[in-house]
């Protein structure tokens, strides 16, 4: 079976994320970016499925500027068969990529989405749900186990009060969380042979797909400066403190 992978190009978790001085955004000129780290997960599963024999095919998509064909050769040095870069050089929100995401699905007919819980720049855990909706297809989000059973999958979600056992009908968008498995480093040799893999470049207008954003950043400002702690004396004086200077108990 086809699967299909999304992978979004994210600041590398590792850099200090800097506010514009215009409150605007976030800074990303010069920048070390990297594939969001649940994206690499969603990757390592369908390779690990594709090694196990479920998987024939994986295809890894991307939306967003040029740049993200080296997020795509990151996956395809992986593993991944193929790629395709959905190109834009604005910003794509989570109705918008669940829109996209929908035009390639009807396009490609994968048996199998599976993408990130999360992007971790914009943190919405969003797409994947929407998507699930555009295509009215079964999901399961925050999947830490995945088995294919025929033409259903038996999948375990991470939720508040512990783990949750389902089995969904394919085809299915499944949305990858930390647990589910820990991807595998690339290899010299790997990147080498991902520079030949078929690498489809699109345009969203071509896909037919109104990517216009639908929410409006105000403004983004850095979380206020924490003070330094204060050490007390015994369990009566920190009482005391959190009751009339923290007022929180
Ligand atoms: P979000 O809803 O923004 O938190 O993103 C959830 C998941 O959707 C990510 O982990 C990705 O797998 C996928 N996704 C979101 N934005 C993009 C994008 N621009 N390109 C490819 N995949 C994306």
């Amino acid at each position: 079976m086809k699967v299909l992978v999304t992978v979004k190009r994210v600041i590398d978790p590792y850099v200090k994320v800097r506010v514009k001085s215009d409150g605007s955004g976030v800074e990303t000129a010069n920048i070390k970016m990297t594939m969001n780290p649940f994206c690499e997960i969603a990757v390592e599963q369908a390779i690990r499925m594709k090694e196990a024999g479920v998987v024939s095919e994986i295809v890894v998509v991307s939306i967003g500027v040029q740049q993200c064909q080296e997020t795509l050769r990151t996956a395809m040095a992986m593993g991944a068969d193929r790629g395709i870069l959905v190109e834009t050089a604005g910003e794509v929100q989570p109705l918008a990529v669940a829109k996209v995401l929908k035009a390639i699905v009807d396009k490609e007919s994968p048996k199998l989405v599976i993408m990130g819980k999360q992007a971790i720049d914009d943190d919405c855990n969003q797409s994947g749900q929407m998507l699930a909706a555009l295509l009215g297809w079964p999901q399961s989000a925050f999947t830490s186990a995945i088995a294919v059973n025929g033409d259903a999958a038996d999948v375990t979600r991470e939720i508040d009060g512990g783990l949750e056992k389902l089995s969904i009908k394919l085809p299915a968008v499944v949305t990858a969380d930390l647990r589910l498995n820990e991807p595998r480093y690339v290899t010299l040799p790997n990147i080498m042979k991902a520079k030949k893999k078929p690498l489809e470049v699109i345009k969203p207008e071509a896909l037919g797909v109104d990517i216009a954003p639908r929410l409006v950043t105000l403004k983004v400002q850095e979380p206020p400066k924490r003070g330094s702690g204060v050490k007390v004396a015994d369990v009566k004086e920190l009482m005391a403190k959190l009751k009339t200077e923290a007022k929180v108990i």
